[in-house]
């Protein structure tokens, strides 16, 4: 997708200030943090959303979600922490290539 601000920093045009990568997946922080750790993982590969990628790809959903204990493991977050995927505009979705929030520390916000 030319025109998708998440597949410009999945592709280093835009930068973004990354605490994970690999292959398949980036690991960035939050640019307006709603908690006191507010990442996004994203798949380097375009979806829209939740239904676009487990209709094309539900294995590399299946992959993220995986992947999420090993990073909040590595960013210390020992007692826990919140995940959130927004999907569509009636869900709070904002940016179309889809991503789960992963946030942590003292001052969770409330759900959208
Ligand atoms: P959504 O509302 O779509 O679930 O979440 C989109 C998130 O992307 C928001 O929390 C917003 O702060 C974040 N965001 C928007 N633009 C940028 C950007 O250019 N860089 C980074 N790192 N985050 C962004
Ligand atoms: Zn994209």
């Amino acid at each position: 997708m030319t025109d998708c601000l998440f597949c410009k920093i999945a592709a280093g045009e835009i930068p973004s200030d990354t605490v994970y990568e690999n292959d398949k997946i980036l690991v960035f922080k939050d640019i307006y943090p709603k908690a006191d750790v507010h990442l996004l993982i994203i798949p380097k590969q375009h979806y829209t959303d939740l239904p676009d990628i487990q209709e094309k790809d539900p294995d590399m959903m299946n992959y993220m979600m995986k992947m999420i204990p090993d990073i909040a493991k590595d960013q210390g977050l020992d007692t826990g922490f919140r995940t959130i995927i927004n999907t569509g505009r009636g869900g709070g979705q904002e940016v179309f290539h889809i991503h789960i929030h992963l946030m942590a520390g003292p001052r969770l916000p409330g759900f959208k």
